[in-house]
């Protein structure tokens, strides 16, 4: 991987740009419509607060910025949209704080798995593909007749960003 790329990874203002956003709800729109699912007006919504941010975001911190906006929404409501998105892929789950975020990897190797960088101080998360992690996570499960169920590995650090700030 070039600097260029890391540097990309975390870039310093953790909001997405407009164009950027419109971008990744367009992407979206496309990924629901290749499996044939619905991107229903609430899973827009839904997927837009998740976007908007470079960080991780929690299902409850999505149901106060859409009451915010004055879209006020049973928790269900919103798990059901959280679902479709994660089942589409156009977000992801990270298991660790039991946020999401949205992939910024729609136009890599389908079927790839990534490799989440998770801030522990900003929250903010990138995704890097390694298949050799993967592929050794397999080997040494088969090797304990243990069948691994291994969608994306997250490792805990801190961003270049707060690396960078004084405390
Ligand atoms: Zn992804
Ligand atoms: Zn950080």
């Amino acid at each position: 991987m070039t600097e260029g790329i890391a540097k990309n990874l975390f870039p310093s203002s953790g909001i997405i740009s407009e164009r950027r956003l419109t971008k990744s709800v367009e992407r979206a729109c496309q990924a629901f419509d290749e499996k044939n699912l619905r991107f229903t007006k609430l899973r827009r919504e839904v997927f837009e607060e998740i976007a908007a941010t470079h960080n991780s975001v929690g299902a409850y911190d999505v149901l106060a910025r859409l009451a915010e906006k004055g879209t006020r929404l049973a928790p269900i409501s919103v798990y059901r949209a959280i679902d479709a998105l994660l089942e589409v892929g156009v977000i992801h789950r990270l298991e660790s704080k039991n946020a999401y975020f949205a992939c910024r990897r729609l136009d890599h190797t389908p079927g790839s798995r990534p490799i989440v960088l998770s801030c522990e101080k900003c929250n903010a998360v990138a995704e890097v593909e390694s298949e050799g992690i993967f592929e050794t996570i397999d080997r040494v499960s088969k090797g304990a007749s243990f069948e691994p169920r291994v969608r994306f590995v997250e490792v805990l650090g801190t961003c270049r960003n707060c690396a960078s700030k004084k405390d």
